[in-house]
Parts: C-alpha cells; structure tokens; sequence
C-alpha cells in the first residue's frame, strides 16, 4: 500500500516541504512533489514543483501580523495539500527539529506534553528552535488527527562519550545542559547508510563526513556511530561557514563586550550573519561567488575554508585513532572539484591520494584504487531521512 509523508523544514523566515509517496510493504519512499514558502514576515511567496522540477504552483499573500506568520503559511499549505493528497490523507508529518537536547535521541511523536519540552530547549538554539516549534502547533492546528513526528539534528550524536561532550567547565553548567551537542545529524545519518551501498569497505569503519553548505560541520563516525563532531554547543563551532564565524577564541567575545561595549545582540548579529566567508572577504557568503572572483579577500576567505578542513580532519581522525575514509557533501562538498582538490591534497600525508579524474566527474569515488585512506562524494539527503524516520516511528519498522 502507498501512504503519503509530509516532510517539514521549518525555518525563521523560510519554510520547507516535501511529500512523498511510501511503500509500507518496503518502506521504500519516493518524492511525489515539493516546495518551500520563502519570505515569511516580508513577500511571502508559496512555490511547489514536481519531482521533474517543473513550478507546478505559485501563490502570493500580504504579510501576516508579527507572530502569525507561520501558522498562516502552514494554513495556506494545508488548504494546498488537502486536494493533492491521497484520499486516506497523511499517515504523518515529519518535522526537522534542531535541537533535542541531552534527551532525545531518537525521533520521537509529539504530543502536547513533548512539545513543551522541546519548548525547554529554546535557549538553546534561539535562532532557530522557535520556528521549528510553530510548524508543528501550526500542523496540529491546521492538520489535525495526523501524527507529528520531531527528527532533531542533535540526535546522531547522542552517541558521543561523555568527555567528548564535555566542556572544561564547572560540573553544574553541563549538568543545566552546556554541552557539546553537535549538529548536522540527520545529514550524516542518512550519509552513514548511504556508505553500505556506496562504499561498503568503509561503511564500517573509522570515516570523516564534511558536510559543506552554507552551514558546515565535520562528523566522526565510527561502525555507523558519530563519535565526534566539529559543532558544539550550538551549530557556530568549527569550520567557518557562509557566515558563522566557526571556532573562536572565546577571550575574543570578552574583548569585544569589555572594549568595544558590544552587547550580547550585537555579538549574536557578529558571530551570526557577519562573519565566516563573507566576514572574511567582505564580498559575499556565497562559495560560488568568492571562487568567481579575482579580489585577494575572496582568495582569503578560500583558503581559510579549506585549511579548517585540513585541520579539523587531522583532530577528528586522532579522535577516530585513524582513517579508512572521508566523504564530501552538501552544495560546496557534492559540487565543488577545486575545493575538494585542495582538502584532498592537504591530507595526501594521511594516506589520501585523488584521482583528478573521478574529482572532476564528482565520484562517487574520487581517490585512487591504491589510496590508503578513500574519499568520496555522496549527496546528502535530511528530507529523505526525516521522511524514513517518520514512517520508521508511525509504522515501527
Ligand atoms: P544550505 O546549508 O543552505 O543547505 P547548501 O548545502 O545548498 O546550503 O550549500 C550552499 C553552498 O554551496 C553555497 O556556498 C554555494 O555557493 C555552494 N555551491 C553550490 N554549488 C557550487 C559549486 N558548483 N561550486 C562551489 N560552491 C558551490
């Protein structure tokens, strides 16, 4: 039998969604169409297309009042669903989550009472928790009777050790929840599966994940389990990212509220939306536009991006007590060949040898048959596995 998922990425001023089509019998899931409603609290603009790719549908509306914003964008998409869908309805809605804090991980079906506890972790990822959340009042509302099911981009990593969670600090802020919780998951989640089809002879063994978009982390992974993550706290630790500053002397924030008088919004807005690629060109956070570019801050911001993938693969392979293979992903990670060359060539002293080649034509190999350590490129998938993972949790197969 074939049962419809709808699959929710809700963001702070965007949301996204897919709906697929799932076997029961093989839990086999496929798109049957998706869309996202960009410009929440500015143009709201609703565009869906078909798995093709084709603009099957496209809306406009006048800006709701502050706070509705959501739940009038998830009104809208009900009301566009309800005729599309199969005529047993949804069996569920998956919604993406960032966080689950130290408890959830797993995907777990939310009621009321879990809904007020994912509501606890709000402190913990401000920018964008809240707006996950009102997708999923918004859902209950507007598609009442069909199961919600949070999938949390902490939850691959609850798998970590307690000293690799830990901070330096006091026990009672780690107690309160000041952790290393690292983000991300759901990427290399579905890119831990993906290897035992794609590349079996690591799958099992000591692995480094880039995952390279406009947000970037790295994920160790041993025997299918994240044992280490380049994301902390919150998803501004690590690598530098469009523009999140990545790693950071944190003496560097105490300097900028002693000295400059920058309060915590400020630092916020700094740390945010004003630094990473585009801090460090002053041109754009775009990947594609800094390597367009002939301006010397453009070269900068590349070379700082690749070295910090350079340097963080070094850390997470000690972490892994060594390497049998690494994998690129996300938009800069899949489509990427220079970016890739220059991280694979950085690490040839660790064993990785490119076949220039098979970089070029994007893998899924790209290192050479005698290369001790293999890398690879696997595109990435978090609606897929958000959509497995709510039949998983709804079907319980
Ligand atoms: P998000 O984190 O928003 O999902 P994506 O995974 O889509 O981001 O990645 C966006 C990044 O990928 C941008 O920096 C974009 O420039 C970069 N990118 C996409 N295609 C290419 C390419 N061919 N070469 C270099 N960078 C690319």
């Amino acid at each position: 039998m074939t049962k419809a998922i709808l699959v929710l990425n809700a963001g702070s001023s965007s949301i996204k969604f897919t709906v697929y089509d799932c076997d029961t019998d093989t839990a086999h899931v496929t798109v049957r169409f998706k869309g996202q409603i960009e410009g929440i609290g500015t143009q709201p603009r609703f565009t869906v297309e078909d798995r093709t790719g084709a603009t099957i549908h496209e809306d406009t509306w006048a800006v709701r009042p502050a706070g509705r914003g959501h739940a009038y964008a998830l009104e809208r998409l009900a009301a566009y669903l309800d005729p599309q869908l199969p005529e047993d309805g949804l069996l569920g809605i998956g919604h993406r989550v960032v966080h689950g804090g130290p408890l959830f991980s797993a995907p777990v079906v939310v009621d009321e009472t879990i809904l007020e506890t994912l509501k606890t972790f709000v402190p913990l990822a401000p920018l964008h928790q809240p707006a996950n959340l009102a997708g999923i009042s918004a859902t209950m509302e507007f598609l009442p009777g069909v199961p919600n099911v949070a999938c949390f981009d902490t939850a691959f990593h609850r798998t970590h050790s307690e000293v690799v969670e830990r901070f330096a600090l006091p026990e009672e802020f780690y107690i309160e929840g000041v952790r290393r919780y690292g983000f991300h998951g759901l990427s290399y989640e579905y890119i831990a599966r993906a290897l035992r089809s794609i590349a079996p002879e690591i799958a099992d063994g000591r692995v480094v994940v880039a995952h390279l978009g406009n947000g970037a982390s790295m994920c160790a992974i041993h025997q299918g389990r994240s044992i280490e993550s380049t994301m902390g706290f919150t998803a501004l630790d690590g690598l530098p990212m469009g523009t999140r500053c990545g790693q950071i002397d944190p003496g560097v924030l105490l300097y900028l509220m002693q000295e400059k008088g920058m309060d915590a919004r400020q630092i916020e807005d700094l740390l945010y939306k004003r630094s990473g690629l585009l801090g460090l060109s002053g041109i754009s956070n775009d990947m594609r536009a800094l390597m367009a570019s002939s301006d010397p801050r453009a070269a900068l911001a590349i070379e700082y991006f690749v070295y910090r993938i350079i340097r963080e693969t070094g850390a997470l392979a000690s972490a892994l007590g060594g390497l049998d293979g690494l994998v690129f992903t996300a938009g800069i990670g899949e489509n990427s060949a220079p970016i890739r060359e220059r991280v694979c060539r950085g690490l040839a002293w660790l064993g990785v040898h490119l076949d220039p080649v098979a970089n070029e034509g994007h893998g899924p190999r790209i290192t050479t048959s005698d290369s001790r350590v293999s890398a690879w490129v696997i595109p990435t998938d978090e609606e897929q596995m958000i959509a497995r993972h709510t039949f998983t949790a709804l079907h319980g197969r």
